[in-house]
């Protein structure tokens, strides 16, 4: 592999091809990668980038893992996939089992679909067919909060932040939901009530016609990496039971471990009603996700109308997917996974610590295998990006943040590595 390789893929994908959040007019820098292993990827003009990524929060146990590759492999022997209307398989029953024996007791009952917007559209129709089943059908509006990413598709776009999600964009497309102000009580502090006065005042006002409050527990992902009480969620339930709203956790980003806790909603010891999950599930090998609810909720969908919840996506529960989520979620409780994630805020928390000086800098911030730098200004994407790669990293900013949450794997000098070319990047801009 070389440089004039790397050159003609580059050109071949400009012509073809059409990548995510960007142009296709004004193309962006591209890098291709010929393999990864580990934690680094390999690209075809001969570098290697130490992975910040983990491949947007999926690739939890590193690249080209022999376990996750026996899994496939065996699977494939067997069948690579079967249609799941009037039939099953042991991949889907073993991992729905798995996903119910490690979430909260009260979750029953799994729903398997290819993408996490798509888990996030299940998890609003759910909603909303409960309501129907329980003779409430006028509840069909969600709360969200600022802040929040929920997904692309455009039930699951309605429930992300309107600014950052772009709403204005799409305005009349969009079903317009209700917004409640983001919270502001960081992680590790008990929560004022008058942190969820707005949700309050949303709940009283309208509670009549929303069926579900949706959010990401304890950190806010791609809407602005950010990181709140657990206590806000205690209250929040509170809040959902006193005025009959459904309570759904988007647990996509923050789900196996990422947060220091199996789930995050493990740091509040609150239950929802509907959880969705993706992802990390297949350890970033395949696009699978789940939405989880309670059995309550699936006898209210199935007491309404349809006698039946009204989704079904084509590749639903496909058995190499399911199979590679067994092994993966299998090697993650197999390993010592809290100690490498407890290990890496260590190591992210002293590594970033010098970007706190810098004048471009507005705050410096981790929270277990996360960790971010937030700058006043947002960065230049096509300045920084070779930037990082100069140094052999692969971190991928977006807007004012720059961020990573690598594979659980990564070792404390490479940890360093990567920590030393964030700050030392950001030192440049
Ligand atoms: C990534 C993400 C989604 C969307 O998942 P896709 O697989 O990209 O459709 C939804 N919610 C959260 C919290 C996410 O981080």
């Amino acid at each position: 592999m070389s440089e004039s390789v790397s050159m003609d893929l580059i050109a071949r994908d400009q012509r073809a091809v059409w990548h995510p959040y960007a142009s296709a007019v004004e193309t962006p820098a591209l890098f291709p990668v010929r393999s990864a292993a580990g934690v680094r990827l390999a690209l075809t003009d001969g570098r290697t980038l130490i992975d910040g990524m983990a491949s947007w929060w999926c690739a939890i146990h590193g690249y080209n893992h022999p376990v996750l590759n026996q899994a496939v492999t065996a699977q494939l022997e067997d069948m690579s996939h079967v249609m799941f209307g009037g039939l099953t398989h042991q991949p889907a029953i073993e991992l729905a089992e798995l996903l119910c024996a490690l979430t909260p007791e009260s979750l029953e009952r799994v729903f398997f679909s290819d993408s996490g917007s798509v888990a996030v559209e299940v998890a609003l129709k759910m909603a909303i067919q409960y309501w129907q089943g329980r003779g409430q059908p006028r509840k069909q509006k969600m709360l969200a909060l600022r802040n929040g990413y929920h997904g692309d598709t455009l039930g699951a776009m309605s429930v992300c932040d309107p600014v950052t999600g772009m709403h204005q964009l799409f305005s009349d497309a969009l079903t317009t939901q209700f917004f409640a102000e983001a919270p502001q009580t960081p992680f590790g502090a008990v929560c004022p009530e008058h942190d969820l006065a707005s949700v309050r005042t949303i709940l009283e006002q309208s509670g009549d016609s929303i069926a579900a409050v949706i959010v990401e527990p304890v950190l806010q992902g791609a809407g602005g990496m950010r990181f709140y009480s657990a206590d806000y969620l205690t209250k929040l339930k509170a809040l959902c039971d006193t005025h009959g709203v459904l309570l759904v956790f988007d647990e996509i980003a923050t789900g196996f471990g990422r947060t220091g806790k199996l789930f995050a909603l493990e740091h509040a010891n609150v239950t929802p009603d509907i959880l969705c999950l993706g992802k990390a599930l297949t350890g970033g090998y395949m696009t699978l996700a789940a939405t989880l609810c309670t059995a309550e909720i699936a006898a209210g969908v199935c007491a309404s109308e349809a006698g039946a919840f009204m989704h079904g996506p084509t590749f639903m529960a496909n058995p190499l997917a399911c199979a590679t989520a067994l092994a993966s979620v299998r090697l993650l409780l197999s390993t010592s996974w809290k100690r490498n994630v407890t290990r890496l805020e260590t190591q992210l928390r002293q590594g970033l610590e010098p970007a706190r000086q810098l004048a471009q800098v507005a705050d410096v911030r981790c929270l277990g295998a996360t960790g971010v730098i937030e700058l006043h200004n947002a960065v230049d994407m096509q300045q920084v990006q070779p930037m990082f790669v100069e140094r052999g990293v692969w971190v991928r900013p977006f807007g004012k943040l720059v961020y990573v949450m690598p594979p659980y794997i990564m070792s404390d000098a490479d940890t360093s590595t990567l920590t030393a070319a964030m700050v030392d990047v950001v030192r440049q801009l």
